[in-house]
């Protein structure tokens, strides 16, 4: 019996499913909403079956994100406290010092994270800003610490200028389908979010890169968005799935709540479609159980941001985490 291939006994639901855990592009879209469909043990079984072909299933790679400069973005995302156009109540701040965010980067390693993460609210970063984020990003990786980045869209050049500064990471979200994109974000395309890929990826930069769930999208959205992501020309290195936070002031801020099963499978799904990927459980955890996180885990996700904040919103707090990661007997990833 092909205990691989799905096509054979693991259930009914399965026949026809590539359950193989090999690494491809051309997922259809089709292919990813069969894996939404498989009943729910069975998704959680082969998600955790493939990603033991991956990784040490114990291993959770933790990530500090610091919110090197806050508020007054140009762009229209509608779930994002720092865009200019809502009102939420975050106070547009200047880019910060290379010694205020290396004093940071020391702390988070001292709290034990192997990534540091730099995020500035701009649609693209100007050249002399990038100047000083270059240099933070030497500092941080001289500290030991791996480094990664969310600056807006790059150019080619740019992208090329922060790896010579040694950039292990960029992320830049797909967030949802692209049929639903326009719904949430007015002021770029998909297709700039897939140029700004292309550079980074071009830039011999890894790519981090996910979406939001729960903005009022239906499931065919989280498919769309699960099938964009698996049919880039290589995989992102690493998938962040976050849960929207509802932000008030935000024109999403009153859409109805996932259920925290559907997230647990898109996550699932996720780990099906890009086996080798780091999986990210991202922003939402705050209002998650336990239960949920320890699902999301079971069902394949690798990765938690450490700290009490995402950029502007909350996070569990750091003893809260390292007692979920006890009772579950979860260890940070090694390098
Ligand atoms: S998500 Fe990023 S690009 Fe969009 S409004 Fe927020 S800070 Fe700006």
């Amino acid at each position: 019996m092909d205990k691989g291939t799905g096509d054979v006994d693991f259930g009914t639901a399965c026949v026809g499913v590539d359950l193989s855990g090999g690494i491809r592009q051309d997922w259809t879209r089709a292919e990813i909403q069969a894996l939404f469909d498989l009943p729910f043990s069975e998704l959680l079984f082969h998600a955790q079956r493939i990603h033991r072909m991956h990784f040490d299933p114990r291993e959770v790679q933790i990530s500090t994100l610091l919110s090197i400069k806050t508020g007054g973005c140009p762009e229209d995302c509608g779930y994002c406290s720092q865009s200019a156009h809502f009102e939420t109540g975050v106070k547009a701040e200047k880019l910060m010092s290379v010694d205020a965010v290396l004093a940071e980067a020391r702390a988070a390693k001292a709290n034990g994270a192997g990534r540091f993460c730099m995020g500035a609210a701009w649609r693209s970063p100007r050249d002399r800003d990038l100047d000083q984020v270059c240099a933070m990003v030497e500092g941080v990786k001289q500290l030991g610490l791996e480094t990664c980045a969310t600056l807006g869209m790059l150019t080619e050049s740019q992208a090329t200028r922060l790896k010579q500064a040694g950039l292990d990471y960029y992320n830049h979200n797909l967030d949802t389908s692209p049929d639903y994109y326009g719904e949430i974000i007015s002021t770029r395309t998909y297709q700039d979010r897939l140029t700004t890929l292309e550079h980074v990826r071009a830039a011999g930069i890894h790519v981090c890169c996910g979406g939001i769930i729960g903005m009022g999208e239906r499931r065919e959205d989280r498919v769309g968005m699960i099938a964009a992501l698996a049919s880039l020309p290589a995989h992102p290195e690493s998938v962040p799935i976050n849960m929207l936070m509802h932000v008030p002031g935000t024109p999403l801020a009153s859409s109805e709540r996932l259920e925290p099963l559907e997230f647990v499978r898109t996550i699932a799904v996720a780990r099906i479609a890009m086996p080798a990927s780091v999986v990210r459980l991202s922003a939402g955890r705050e209002d998650m159980s336990e239960e949920t996180q320890a699902l999301c885990f079971l069902a394949g996700a690798n990765s938690i941001f450490y700290g009490p904040k995402l950029l502007t919103t909350p996070n569990p707090d750091r003893d809260r985490d390292m007692q979920l990661m006890n009772k579950l007997g979860l260890v940070p990833m090694r390098d």
